[in-house]
């Protein structure tokens, strides 16, 4: 039997990627550190907390196709992290509400969609507050630069890179033609997204909704999620094509015009509280998709949704197979 030797990793960005790739090799015996520029780990898969609402601005609901992802499902249901979610789901489409005839069954965090993130979380180091924006390799070891620390004093015989592809790209193009080729083929999107807090409940006989031909593309009331609490709010976002075009537009223009579509659609936010956040990197794939990249010989590796389909799913997979690699 051979021995398993046992490597300092690190892992930027962690997200649902990151913390399953962490969590999957500190289980196969490796130390593993993660760098993380937000407050909290999740990233994508995040909530936004005011005084008295709560609203998922990013991801709305996962899906699970795969056993392996199945089995990390039932056992975030097993510790109460995620629950089913059954919204009364429409879709709106040339002026028209119909029925969505969706059979998926789709899971959410709870209390918030952070939650799973959270638990695979609980057992790992994260640095957080740390953008890291410079690597070295040097005499085998991997050397991290951080844009608030400066030098990271550890050095890692590993480097994996759980961020979107085109963040990624500005790490990696100088140290890898390969990865470098793959990250400059993520084709990733932005989203606007709105929440609105509304002072009453909103009348309308539906929880969720999928828009068509619209500048949104979904809207969702974020209390019929279980275990939510607080005031009725609704996260709004809008399509991936008309996020993209106009990205740049200011907070205030974007809200304008989401605003007027969301009229449309029954939700007069005029005389609620409303804020708006922009996602740069919201969606997207490589195309093709290799699911993770590992370069042996740099001891370089990158995992995330745009490797593997675009998703909560795709992106823990992609995490765990990038970890499995990393150990073999
Ligand atoms: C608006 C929106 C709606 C979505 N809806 C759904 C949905 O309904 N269903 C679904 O399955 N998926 C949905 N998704 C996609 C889903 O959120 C992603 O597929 C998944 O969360 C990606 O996880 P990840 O770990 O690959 O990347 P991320 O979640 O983006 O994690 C990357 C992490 O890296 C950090 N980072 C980046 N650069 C650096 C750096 N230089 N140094 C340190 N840290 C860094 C980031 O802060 C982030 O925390 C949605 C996404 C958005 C934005």
């Amino acid at each position: 039997m051979t021995k398993q030797i046992n490597k300092t990793i690190a892992i930027i960005g962690a997200g649902i990627a990151g913390l399953s790739c962490a969590a999957r090799l500190k289980e196969l015996g490796h130390h593993v550190e993660l760098f993380e520029k937000g407050r909290s780990p999740a990233g994508r898969m995040s909530t936004k907390r005011g005084e008295d609402w709560t609203a998922d601005h990013g991801t709305q609901y996962f899906t699970a196709r795969d056993p392996l992802f199945i089995q990390q499902v039932e056992k975030w249901m097993a510790d109460q992290v995620a629950a089913p979610w059954e919204p009364r789901l429409k879709v709106f489409e040339a002026n028209q509400w119909t029925a969505s005839h969706s059979k998926d069954i789709r899971y959410v965090g709870i209390p918030g969609m952070n939650a799973p993130a959270k638990q695979l979380a609980k057992d790992l180091t994260i640095h957080a507050g740390q953008t890291i924006d410079t690597l070295k390799r040097q005499e085998g070891k991997w050397f991290l630069h951080s844009a608030e620390s400066g030098d990271i004093a550890a050095r890692f015989d590993e480097l994996l890179l759980a961020i979107p592809g085109p963040q990624a790209l500005s790490l990696v193009r100088e140290l890898d033609p390969a990865a470098k080729a793959i990250t400059e083929r993520s084709n990733m999107k932005g989203c606007w997204t709105l929440m609105a807090r509304f002072k009453d409940n909103v009348n309308v006989p539906f929880d969720a909704a999928f828009v068509n031909q619209e500048i949104i593309s979904w809207i969702s009331r974020n209390l019929s999620k279980p275990k939510r609490t607080g005031k009725e709010s609704w996260t709004i976002h809008a399509n991936a094509e008309w996020s993209q075009e106009f990205i740049e537009l200011s907070k205030e223009d974007a809200t304008e015009q989401m605003l007027a579509c969301a009229k449309k659609l029954g939700l007069d936010c005029a005389e609620d509280e409303v804020s708006v956040h922009r996602w740069r990197y919201a969606s997207g794939t490589a195309s093709p998709a290799p699911a993770f990249y590992l370069n042996h010989e740099l001891k370089l590796g990158l995992c995330g949704d745009w490797l593997n389909g675009g998703r909560v799913e795709g992106a823990w997979l992609s995490g765990h197979l990038l970890a499995n690699k990393v150990s073999s």
